[in-house]
């Protein structure tokens, strides 16, 4: 039989398979994009392949999924300093506003998927203005990248009234098909309960239900929402999502910092997930989320960058890191699981956005989003647990290979599908707007 792809012979293999498995001297195949053979390197060594990708010296693992993010934001990278999350959307609105149209939006969402491809990560849930521009950057890069229609009240900077966007939901799924790339499922993403109104959300939710989307929202992010939605309608954001129907569909909340003990039980029933961003939280003051609480309570925790303009850069590395210091500082450092920590990294951040059953380990008959680690550094040398490694030491400048449903979209550190200097003179060009803002 013919492969598509081997990738023979690497040192580790973290498959973020049920049991955990980690393999020494394995090979997995590639054929159609997906997971065809996974096995010992010997075993796996008589397989003809159109393309061999000598592992020796790597750990391969699957694709990182970014749960909450604003690619496009990368262009405000350093805008927004010294503030908490109002001093930031201040800045940041006045600055989008200079600066975010729809080509600028497309461009920023492409160095947002080169910045996450050349640091591992292989899908992103990302909630930005101009949706569709932001897809077609991002497809182009080759991120897996899951967009969606945003809604808020007022008619924001892409100039929308409420009901285009209502109808630009309509027509998604067959703009996602037009566009290409890998699959990705549809998801609707009204910003927030203190930026659309509970009767703007119910929309949402009927037309969900319609279109059998996912919902993105960022939920109880600050303590300062928190009280906005409680006096504008005395509820907390997720007893007011329960009760607009937001929660009758697969939901995934950005943040989720300062759930209650009642919302916490209610998103689990519902089935619903955490994107939980401590980078982006813990620089803005935020607070942190409760990692432990919310995956006990049987929630489905991702981890997420937020955007370039919260937390600077996409590197879910430095998120892996935090995530599992949060837990050792609010907990104590002998509840830190650094397998759930890598799981909520990969597997259970693609469960969390429905992609379960097509991304997130390493198993045959799943996609191959798969990244490969150079492990020849000094600050990767030993390996005891090859997990502390991953959570504590490893870093983008590890990430040397990157593939999407099986194609390479980054090879020897470069990106394989655009030129990520003409990515960067076009940015820099575009920038020189803002500096007259300062
Ligand atoms: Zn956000």
């Amino acid at each position: 039989m013919k492969v598509d792809l081997l990738i023979h012979n690497a040192k580790y293999v973290v498959s973020v398979d049920q049991a955990g498995s980690i393999f020494e001297l394995s090979s997995i195949a590639v054929t159609n994009g997906r997971i065809s053979h996974l096995g010992s390197a010997t075993e796996l060594a008589e397989l003809e392949a159109t393309e061999v990708f000598d592992a020796a010296h790597h750990l391969i693992m699957p694709g990182m999924v970014n749960s909450h993010t604003h690619l496009a934001m990368t262009l405000l990278r350093g805008w927004a300093e010294g503030v908490n999350l109002q001093g930031f959307l201040e800045r940041v609105w006045a600055a989008e506003g200079a600066i975010m149209d729809e080509a600028t939006c497309e461009l920023g969402t492409e160095l947002g998927a080169a910045e996450a491809l050349l640091s591992g990560t292989t899908t992103a849930l990302d909630m930005y203005l101009n949706h569709v521009a932001t897809h077609r950057g991002a497809v182009r890069v080759g991120l897996r990248h899951v967009g969606g229609p945003i809604f808020f009240d007022f008619p924001g900077l892409d100039g929308l009234e409420w009901n285009e966007r209502i109808s630009y939901a309509s027509t998604w799924e067959e703009t996602l098909s037009e566009i290409g790339g890998p699959h990705v499922p549809i998801f609707f993403m009204p910003h927030s309960c203190y930026t659309d109104s509970p009767e703007h959300l119910a929309e949402v939710a009927a037309l969900a239900t319609k279109f059998k989307a996912r919902i993105h929202l960022h939920v109880s992010e600050t303590v300062a929402e928190n009280e906005q939605v409680q006096s504008l309608y005395n509820r907390t954001p997720t007893q007011l999502l329960k009760e607009v129907g937001v929660l009758d569909h697969p939901t995934i909340f950005g943040h989720g910092v300062h759930l209650s003990e009642s919302d916490i039980v209610e998103l689990a029933r519902t089935g619903g997930a955490v994107a939980h961003c401590p980078g982006s939280n813990l620089k803005l003051g935020s607070g942190i989320a409760d990692f432990q609480k919310l995956r006990a309570a049987g929630i489905k925790v991702g981890l997420g960058t937020d955007g370039c303009s919260s937390s600077n850069d996409l590197d879910m590395w430095q998120v892996l890191r935090l995530a599992a210091h949060m837990v050792a500082f609010k907990n104590s450092p002998a509840e830190v699981d650094l397998a759930a920590i890598i799981r909520a990294a990969t597997i259970e951040g693609a469960e969390a956005i429905g992609l379960g059953d097509r991304i997130g380990s390493i198993e045959i008959g799943k996609e191959a989003d798969l990244i490969a680690l150079d492990l020849r550094a000094a600050h990767l040398t030993p390996i005891h647990n090859v997990l502390a490694l991953l959570v504590y030491a490893a870093g983008r400048g590890d990430v040397t290979d990157v593939w999407v449903a099986g194609s390479r979209v980054v090879a020897s550190r470069v990106l394989t599908r655009i030129s990520l200097e003409d990515v960067i003179s076009r940015v820099e060009e575009r920038c020189l707007k803002l500096a007259g803002l300062k």
